[in-house]
Parts: structure tokens; sequence; C-alpha cells
């Protein structure tokens, strides 16, 4: 486009102003990037959408977030997912899934989104503060993170893969025989409690306060198991260990201060996890602690094409396998309203075979 000036009255500065505005209006038009299908998350969730959402030809575009691979990445080794007679460890099997992302071209990338706008017809994204994408459809794979005491040598343990672990399903197998401790007075707590009991020597369960959180139903569930010993009012004043691995934990009574120290080479976590979805408050459905609310049965969100999968909105099941699962919908469910949308995107047959 040429712009003549010549008959255009105005100071100087008004006309190089002008320019500078034209300048900035090209530069925002080009930085800002169209994505048919963005996927925010990096998990099994993220992944499995990831190759269902490239071999139907959307092009899909995944930020990974801080923790590429998301919780796994935390876990030593994972036996409980279909296909790996063997087991994998964690950090392996999310290699793998990206790994198979990327061989139908899904664009993989670094940078974690800050801010979303849901409330207009394009779907906006904003990774790293700065860049803006506009989007046919999202995929929101962000997850959830456990929750830890945040004691060092909790963390310590955690790092070394050593022996704390916030998931008994995936961890509690590799402490069959053995004792363990675990924390927590919720539903969750209660049930992981009685997952280990039926692998585990033993179970100390520490409770802070003098009664359960959970459900009556799981709270007798735990009391009415001859293997789990239940201490009321106990906290962790300290993980212990040889510098490998977990050994024991210092409690103390929070009424009378008493310490006292129980063998384990378990420490397991069990007091609840955070949904990783601030940034989408205000625009999409969340439950009292934060998770996204999907339409029963369908990815969907109350936003059209928006679609989420995986532990954002699944505080019940929490699996990586239930993660993948929910991944296949999500892409597919975007897929079909791409194809509502727009009569030249055509639904993949092979998506469904
Ligand atoms: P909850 O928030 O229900 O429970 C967390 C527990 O951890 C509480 O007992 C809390 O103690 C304790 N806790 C928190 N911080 C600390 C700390 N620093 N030190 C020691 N203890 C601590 O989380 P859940 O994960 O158990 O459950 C989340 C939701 O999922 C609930 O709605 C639950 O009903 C649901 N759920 C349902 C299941 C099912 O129906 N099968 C299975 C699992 C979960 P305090 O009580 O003192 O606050």
């Amino acid at each position: 486009m040429i712009i003549s000036f010549d008959n255009f009255n105005a100071s100087f500065e008004s006309k190089i102003l002008l320019l500078l505005r034209l300048k900035l209006i090209v530069i925002m038009s080009d930085t800002i990037e169209k994505v048919k299908c963005l996927i925010i998350g990096s998990g099994p969730a993220g992944y499995t959408a990831a190759i269902y959402a490239a071999r139907a030809n959307m092009k899909p575009v995944l930020y990974q977030g801080t923790q590429p691979g998301g919780q796994l990445t935390t876990t030593n080794e994972v036996e409980n997912f279909p296909g790996y007679p063997d087991g994998i460890t964690g950090p392996e099997m999310m290699l793998e899934l990206q790994k198979q992302a990327e061989r139908f071209e899904t664009d993989v990338r670094d940078g974690w989104v800050t801010k979303v706008d849901f409330s207009g017809d394009v779907h906006k994204v904003w990774v790293n503060e700065t860049k803006e994408i506009h989007c046919d459809t999202v995929i929101i794979s962000t997850g959830a993170s456990a929750k830890y005491l945040g004691l060092d040598s909790e963390q310590k343990y955690l790092k070394l893969g050593g022996g704390v672990s916030a998931c008994a399903v995936c961890d509690g197998f590799f402490y069959r025989n053995q004792e363990v401790v675990i924390v927590g007075a919720g539903d969750s707590a209660c049930e992981e409690a009685h997952y280990l009991s039926k692998l585990c020597k033993k179970v100390t369960m520490l409770v802070r306060r003098d009664e359960f959180r959970a459900s009556k139903i799981m709270a007798n569930r735990v009391k009415n198991t001859p293997n789990i010993e239940i201490l009321f009012n106990t906290e962790t004043d300290e993980v212990l260990g040889d510098g490998q691995v977990v050994t024991g934990v210092r409690a103390f009574n929070n009424k009378t201060n008493e310490k006292h120290v129980i063998p384990a080479t378990g420490f397991f976590v069990a007091i609840g996890h955070k949904p990783n979805t601030d940034i989408f408050k205000g625009f999409l459905n969340l439950d009292e602690t934060g998770y996204i609310i999907n339409v029963p049965g369908t990815s969907k969100t109350n936003i059209e094409g928006v679609f989420v999968s995986g532990d954002a909105a699944d505080h019940v099941y929490r699996q990586a396998v239930t993660a993948a699962g929910t991944g296949c919908m999500a892409a597919l469910d975007a897929e079909r309203y791409l194809a509502g949308k727009d009569a030249t995107f055509e639904v993949s047959t092979s998506t469904y075979n």
C-alpha cells in the first residue's frame, strides 16, 4: 500500500507520529499468530490430543509449560500404562509421547501460557506475557499439581526419587511388604492408605486433627483395616533417610509436642491437588476447588471451541491412562467442532479407525 502525504494538511511531527502508528499496527498484525488447534500442556493428555489432532490435519501447536512432560516426570517407574510390559520411567515415557506427537508434525514449543481471553469469537492466548496467538480451537491439558508439605527433607527425597511420592497407585507397588507412612485425612488419603494396605506390611497414617475430613464410609474402611495404624493430632517433623532413600519419619503430636520416629521406606503425601487453571478463571466454569467443569461424557467446556482433557478436569481418577483417553476425546471433539464451523475442513476418517 502506498500512502501519499503530499496533500495531507498536518504538521511534520503529526505525519511522523501517524507513520509510527501505522508501522506498529503492521508489526502487531505480523506478530499475532493464527493457529487451528492450540494445546496447552505436555502431559499424557496434551501429547495424546496432539497425536490425534495432528493426524486429523489440524496442525496442532503445543506449548509445554514450565514442567515439560507434566507430573509424570516426577515419577520413577510407570508400570500401569498399557503397552509397557517391563515398565518405563516417567520421563522416558513422556519423551516417547513427545516423539510420537512430533512424528505427525505437532509443533512442540517451549513456553508458558500466561493469559487467555475467551470472551470473543476468536480465542486469544498469550505466551510468556508477550506473544499473542489467535486460535480456532484450544485444548487445555494443564494438569494438576500434587500438594506437598514443603519440608526440606521431603523435597530432597522427592527429587532423589528415594521414597517420597504423591501417588500410591503409581508407586505403591515398589513398597510391597514394607512399612510406609501416609499423610492426609481426606478421601484421597483414605483411598490411598487402603490401596497401600493391600501391598504393604504396615501403613501409618498421620492425621493432623482429631478427625478425618474424608466421608464416613472411606474413613471407616481405613479404621477397620488391621494393618493401618492411624495417629491423630500428628504431623510430620522430618522425613529421615540415609542420604539416598527414606528410612523413617519423625512425627510429632501437636497437642503434646512429643516426637517419635516411625520406621518406613516410603513416605506418601495425600493432602490434595491443585488444578493448574488459574488463568482460565472468569472465562471457564470451574468448581469450588478450581477444576474445569466439562459437559459430562465430553471434553467440552462452557466456551465453544475450548476443550479440556486430563487432570485439569479430573479430581477422581488422575491417572496417565485416563488423561491420555480424555486427550483423545478433546482432539476428536475439536475436530468435529472445526468441521461444523468450516465447510472446507474435512473430518478425517482415519481418526475414527
Ligand atoms: P481434601 O482437600 O479433601 O483433603 C486434604 C486432606 O489433607 C485434609 O484432611 C487436610 O487436613 C489434609 N492436609 C492438608 N494440608 C495438610 C498438611 N500441611 N499437613 C497435614 N495434613 C494436611 O483432598 P483430597 O485429595 O482427599 O480430595 C479432593 C476431592 O476429591 C474431595 O472432594 C474428595 O471428596 C474427592 N475425592 C473423592 C474420591 C472418591 O469419591 N472415591 C477419591 C478421592 C478424592 P484437614 O482435614 O485438617 O484440613
